[in-house]
């Protein structure tokens, strides 16, 4: 394995492997980029079939928060963390503590929240032995996931304007891939907002449930992504915006929650291609990171999510460049992030100059 060669390594400041042989845990933690502030990310937990597969994830993973914050206007850098290791069967006091211990090595450069495989409570526990951590109850933000869903909420909104100039959401058709946290939360929004729902999970009894509670229309996992639908929001899994399923799309707008939806960049040039209008995820995904942003002893939820509203206003302004620069929107939330990034660096700079010419 090596760290530099890697596909997914982009320049990240630091890439730690740690061991516990007594508790089993076995993480690495990336900060990709610290311009903006402390490194803050999720930790998942997922059984990764080799270290190759763990450190790509992690590598790919820390890089995307740095973009999500920047682009949200935070002052937070990117990092992440994972665990290799099975969440169902795995989960112990001492490999929390351990991996606390772990975060906690990193003197606040990584902060540490939820991801797929971690609940509040484990990083209860890593809190015990760490202060580095965020997304639980203490701080009363705790979940973030339902500003995440109401994020994603105003992101699809913002696109249904632009693509399809429609000011409310009544009678609009929207297929949802995934009824975990996010995607059932922005199912309940879409139901209040007037939207005929479509949907989709690998459970049944997710199923079952927004459909008995929200009228949901199922279908097969194998086609909720080429429902006859304006809207699809995917909610589940990375990489299904890909060679073989973008042909099949019937929706004009793609929206929704799930982190990495392209495949491979190419991907978003051919959405356009087919105008299809499609909202970059981590644009329209970052509710979590904002609210976890404001944790502290003076929380105010109502302005958290305030802020979690303006995803509106952001991805119109990636829609708007998208067309005055005739590319793909998700190359151009990049682009918008790695401006503001830039510029803070070239601050930073220009104010070490000034110290140092006194
Ligand atoms: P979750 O695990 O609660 O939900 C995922 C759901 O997708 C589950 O119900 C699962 O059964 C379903 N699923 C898995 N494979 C599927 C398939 N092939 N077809 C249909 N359904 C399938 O996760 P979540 O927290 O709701 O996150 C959903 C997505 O949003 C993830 O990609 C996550 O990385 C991203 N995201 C989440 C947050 C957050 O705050 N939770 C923030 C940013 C991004």
């Amino acid at each position: 394995m090596s760290v530099f060669a890697s596909k997914g390594y982009d320049d990240h400041e630091a890439v730690l492997f740690y061991n516990d042989a007594t508790s089993g845990l076995k993480a690495i933690i990336a900060v990709h980029d610290t311009t903006l502030g402390p490194s803050l990310g999720g930790t998942r937990m997922w059984p990764y079939a080799s270290d190759d597969e763990a450190l790509e994830d992690v590598l790919r993973l820390s890089r995307g928060m740095t973009f999500k914050s920047a682009l949200a206007g935070l002052n937070l850098g990117g990092g992440k963390s994972v665990i290799i290791a099975n969440s169902h069967k795995d989960k112990s006091e001492a490999l929390f503590k351990a991996f606390g211990k772990a975060v906690d090595s990193l003197n606040g450069q990584y902060i540490a929240a939820e991801d797929v495989g971690i609940g509040v409570s484990d990083l209860e526990i890593a809190r015990q032995v760490t202060p580095h951590i965020s997304g639980i109850s203490e701080g009363n933000v705790g979940n973030p996931s339902p500003a995440t869903a109401w994020g994603v909420f105003n992101g699809l909104k913002a696109a249904v304007h632009y693509r399809l100039k429609r000011e409310n959401l009544s009678g609009l058709t929207v297929a949802v891939q995934g009824l975990g946290q996010v995607g059932y939360g922005l199912c309940r929004h879409l139901k209040d907002a007037g939207a005929e729902l479509v949907v989709a999970d690998i459970y049944d009894q997710s199923v079952n449930r927004a459909v008995q509670e929200l009228g949901a229309k199922a279908v097969s996992v194998k086609d909720i992504l080429s429902q006859d639908v304006d809207v699809l929001a995917p909610c589940a899994l990375g990489a299904i915006l890909n060679d073989d399923t973008i042909p099949t799309l019937k929706a004009k707008v793609v929206a929704g929650a799930a982190n990495n939806q392209l495949a491979e960049s190419k991907h978003g040039a051919m959405l356009k291609n087919r105008n299809i209008l499609y909202a970059p995820d981590y644009a329209i995904n970052a509710g979590g990171i904002i609210i976890i942003s404001h944790e502290g002893p003076r929380f105010d939820r109502q302005s958290a999510m305030d802020q979690v509203a303006g995803i509106y206003d952001t991805a119109l302004r990636i829609f708007e460049r998208a067309d005055q620069d005739n590319r793909p929107t998700a190359e151009v939330a990049d682009l918008l992030a790695m401006e503001r990034i830039a510029s803070v660096k070239a601050k930073k700079a220009e104010s070490a100059k000034m110290k140092l010419t006194g």
